[in-house]
């Protein structure tokens, strides 16, 4: 797997440093680490996925991605390997898997409304997951790169990708050391992943630093406090528990470790400020279903009455962070 103009803008993800390919692998003539290609996928992580070591993880792709298995197939065998995921949220999570492509058009589409500049060009899929929004993006951007800690999801998500006949390499790495250039694109799409980093701060850094000048990011967020169940447990006011008792209550009600770290609009500001803007989103007609619209019409009255629109601002239940590149 050798893809000429992406070799040209990886380096190493601790030094930044020259890489030299070696044996299937990536080597820094700097700092001297290796990098092995895992399926295909080149691995830049320096830090583990925090909920899977690497050989666990391994061990559960050898069992889910037997040869000749489809996306959909690989999957539900991956959800029958992973009991600690509650069951009873499997659909919904394949469901989401599903209707990324549809969501990650939608985002697309808000990223050109507010930058009528950017639109082609060089994309990176920060956070791509089985690579929803690289597909969706595939089409307008000229070139996209997928990139997620979880070497499992790359692994369905390739499939996905060759399946859809879309050409998007994948590549494993954290948000927070990422091994590409500087400025080496023109936009970086993160879908709900900053609440998934160990570093938010240290993801809006790399953001920055592999933005061209002009080019602009835009992330989406769950909010901590928001009026709706919190997505990963669906529980209702989960947000308000204090964040140490988090892990404990998600154990006892959903028998699953807690995988999120929400952040709040003040909190999001805080990392963002000079950098980049928190906003509402704003929907599009049809994007929603019937009960969603409903309740943003409520919202959108509501929040006209000045009392209200504190409230409002903080309880919606996703934020939309953007900014660009000077
Ligand atoms: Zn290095």
């Amino acid at each position: 797997m050798t893809i000429p103009w992406l070799d040209a803008i990886l380096v190493c993800p601790a030094c930044r440093g020259e890489l030299a390919g070696r044996g299937g692998g990536y080597a820094c003539e700097v700092c001297a680490r290796a990098y092995p290609v895992r399926y295909g996928i080149p691995d830049f992580r320096l830090q583990p996925d925090p909920y899977i070591s690497v050989d666990d993880e391994i061990r559960k792709i050898e069992a889910f991605a037997a040869p000749g298995r489809s996306f959909a197939d690989m999957v539900r065998a991956y959800y029958v390997l992973t009991p600690e995921s509650p069951p009873e949220l499997h659909s919904r999570y394949i469901a989401a898997m599903a209707a990324a492509v549809m969501r990650g058009d939608g985002i697309l589409r808000k990223l050109r409304a507010e930058y009528p500049g950017i639109g082609s060009g060089d994309l990176l899929d920060l956070g791509c997951g089985t690579g929803g929004m690289s597909i969706a993006a595939s089409g307008e951007f000229d070139r996209v790169v997928g990139v997620d800690i979880a070497l499992r999801w790359l692994v369905m998500g390739q499939q996905r990708l060759k399946e859809d006949t879309v050409d998007v390499p994948l590549v494993c790495a954290n948000a927070e050391a990422l091994p590409f250039r500087p400025g080496a694109f023109d936009a970086v799409v993160a879908d709900a992943v900053i609440e998934h980093v160990r570093s938010p701060g240290m993801m809006r850094d790399e953001t920055v630093r592999v933005l061209r000048r002009g080019g602009a990011f835009f992330f989406t967020t769950n909010n901590r406090y928001s009026i709706l169940p919190e997505p990963h447990v669906r529980l209702l006011g989960f947000g308000l528990l204090p964040r140490a008792w988090m892990e404990t209550v998600a154990r006892r009600v959903r028998r699953t470790p807690y995988k999120a770290r929400l952040l709040s609009r003040g909190e999001l500001a805080a990392v963002f400020r000079g950098v980049g803007r928190v906003v509402l989103p704003w929907f599009e007609a049809g994007e929603l279903g019937d009960r969603n619209e409903q309740l943003r019409r409520s919202w959108e009255r509501m929040s006209s009455y000045a009392p209200f629109r504190f409230l409002v601002r903080n309880v919606v239940p996703q934020y939309f962070i953007l900014g660009k590149r000077a």
